[in-house]
């Protein structure tokens, strides 16, 4: 620890290597190969379905699920969800939830990975990522799922799924944008769809995700007492598909659901609540009626307590009402 910010000691974060973040760099230059091969509206609606559904898997699997639990489902099921969510190219499942979980352990505190209150915008947004500082899966808070050799595996070849992925939006595109096999390499073919279909797609992706770490840390409106900078964002809620209400979520990181009022759009719930549905997750949490009217822990601790004492007090009179007999 070596200076102070806002009354508050901050860490050393050491800066981005950028030899060691090649990859990186050239996933945000990969895009510009559209200039030369231009995209079909076929590589066009790749880019923005591709976005909207590993957005999805995001947010319901490595947030809502890895990080949170605030569900349940089948040992198939679970590696399902990861490994559409690393199709992400955002690291390995374990990786991402053991860290969002210290996040949320230590909100806009020194020890948070990404606060953007205490380091900025670009380190909170990007540089805790591609920094040193955050390289290693922290197994020790992530044991519930680190037991399970299968997402262990997946974890360590985390570019796998992002691979399998990029091929297969190739080959579509070969065979729709061009004439098969034969066009895999094409321009206009294979490589239009690789382009924008897979890269820009990831590029936005990775922005879109990195908003709620660091700009829903400070702009937007906060309906609950955190104690930390969390916001509820409408855009942002728009762009990741429910996360954007991340000051409900700072309040109460148990529910599934984090949009708490039907105006709220989570577009997330919606389809985690269809899985249920059809039997492929259960047990999502709802948010309590005493946490939702409330402002902060210690009223809704009071709201709990008024609602049981008066649910104690029909049970008395009810009883009081029954025959002797
Ligand atoms: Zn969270
Ligand atoms: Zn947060």
């Amino acid at each position: 620890m070596n200076s102070q910010s806002a009354g508050q000691h901050i860490q050393k974060r050491n800066k981005p290597i950028l030899k060691d973040e090649i990859s990186f760099i050239v996933m945000h230059l990969l895009p510009i190969g559209i200039f030369w091969t231009g995209a079909t509206t076929f590589d066009w609606v790749m880019c923005i379905s591709l976005y909207f559904v590993r957005m999805f898997f995001i947010t319901g699997a490595y947030h809502r699920y890895f990080a949170h639990k605030t569900y349940k489902t089948s040992r198939w099921f679970q590696f399902f969800l990861a490994f559409m969510a690393q199709t992400s190219a955002q690291k390995g499942v374990l990786w991402w939830a053991a860290h969002h979980r210290e996040h949320h352990r230590y909100s806009d505190k020194p020890e948070d990975p990404h606060s953007m209150k205490l380091y900025g915008f670009w380190y909170s947004h990007i540089g805790w990522i591609i920094g040193p500082d955050y390289k290693e899966t922290k197994f020790g808070i992530i044991q519930d799922y680190a037991k399970y050799p299968e997402l262990v595996w997946l974890n360590k070849y985390y570019l796998v799924p992002p691979f399998v992925l990029a091929i297969a939006v190739t080959i579509a595109g070969a065979f729709i944008n061009g004439n098969g096999w034969e066009s895999f390499f094409a321009a206009q073919g294979g490589m239009s769809a690789l382009f924008c279909g897979f890269f820009l797609s990831t590029v936005l992706l990775y922005h879109g995700t990195f908003t709620i770490n660091s700009i829903s840390h400070k702009f937007g409106t906060q309906r609950y007492e955190t104690g930390d900078e969390s916001r509820n964002n409408w855009f942002l809620a728009i762009l990741t598909l429910g996360e954007g209400w991340h000051n409900n979520h700072h309040y109460y990181q148990s529910s599934t659901r984090q949009g708490f009022f039907w105006w709220e759009y989570d577009i997330t719930y919606y389809i985690l609540k269809v899985l249920s549905w059809i039997g492929l997750i259960w047990d999502i949490k709802e948010v309590p009626h005493h946490i939702k009217t409330s402002r902060s822990l210690a009223e809704a601790r009071e709201k709990q307590k008024r609602i049981e004492e008066a649910k104690k007090a029909i049970d008395m009179e009810k009883y009081s009402k029954q025959p002797l007999v």
